[in-house]
């Protein structure tokens, strides 16, 4: 039986509504954005180059400052608290977490000391750690292989792995990545978007993606976004996107836009 209408709603996991951002006086980089996440979600969030998908998610996590971009109109609430005075540490801390676009890692550490800096904000004990570094190991067995080489040397997927283990280790609710195909392999793409699914299913850990390769983020989503010059052009389930023909035309390669 479902629940009766007039029971108060729960918020959504993360609720951007209508943000608008600048970078510095004069660019106007996202002009209205409006998307949610739910628990235990997958959401990609497509569009061309510039359309401001990395815009987006800095302004979720906070990162905007250095680029002097800052969030001019709108709300971003994480279940049901606003964020926008939170430092990307105390996000973290509360569960949001981003991998950033380029799979930054810290190329002269190795791929487990990478990893190990990734639990430095919960600061847990020795057995926890040691623990925790093995379930990254479990999904990323790769990793394990290369846990002494440094992440230099290591390959681009083995990159994005790290940087996306690393992520993991601060035990998120909520992993925001950046074009995590970027660079990369088609074979190493899909091994990586299959990890994500797992982890998605074994641990609940909700995800939102932003992407140009729309066909292949649409194949694991629930559910998508496709910004257009700073806007919100189209949105709904994965699969429904995916079938529309002119997601299809514009964004999955079929056809060049006009
Ligand atoms: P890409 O896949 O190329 O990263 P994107 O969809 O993530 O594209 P954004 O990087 O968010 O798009 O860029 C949105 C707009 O903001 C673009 O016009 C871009 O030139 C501009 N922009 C992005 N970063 C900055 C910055 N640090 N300073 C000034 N303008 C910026």
């Amino acid at each position: 039986m479902s629940a009766p209408s007039s029971l108060p709603q729960t918020a959504p996991f993360l609720a951007v509504a209508g943000i608008e951002v600048h970078y510095g006086q004069a660019i106007l980089a996202v002009r209205d954005v409006s998307l949610t996440v739910e628990e235990g979600q997958v959401v990609a969030l497509l569009g061309a180059n510039g359309a401001g998908k990395s815009t987006t998610l800095k302004a979720i996590s906070n990162l905007l400052g250095p680029e002097r971009g800052a969030v001019s109109r709108g709300t971003i609430t994480w279940r049901g608290e606003a964020v926008s005075r939170l430092s990307p540490s105390a996000l973290v801390g509360k569960g949001v977490v981003q991998v950033l676009e380029g799979r930054h890692c810290f190329q002269q550490l190795t791929v487990e000391e990478n990893l190990l800096s990734g639990a430095f904000l919960r600061r847990p004990g020795r057995r926890q750690l040691a623990e925790d570094i093995e379930r990254i190991y479990a999904w990323f067995p790769r990793l394990k292989l290369k846990r002494r080489t440094k992440a230099g040397l290591t390959s681009g997927g083995e990159q994005q792995m790290t940087a996306i283990g690393r992520a993991l280790m601060t035990r998120p609710r909520l992993m925001l990545l950046d074009e995590p195909s970027m660079g990369l392999a088609p074979i190493v793409v899909q091994e990586i978007f299959e990890i994500i699914r797992t982890l998605n299913r074994d641990s609940g850990v909700s995800f939102l993606i932003a992407e140009q390769n729309a066909n292949l983020a649409l194949k694991y989503a629930d559910v998508g976004y496709v910004l257009e010059t700073g806007r919100v052009a189209m949105s709904g389930p994965a699969a429904e996107l995916a079938s529309r023909g002119d997601v299809k035309a514009f964004y999955l390669g079929e056809a060049s836009p006009k």
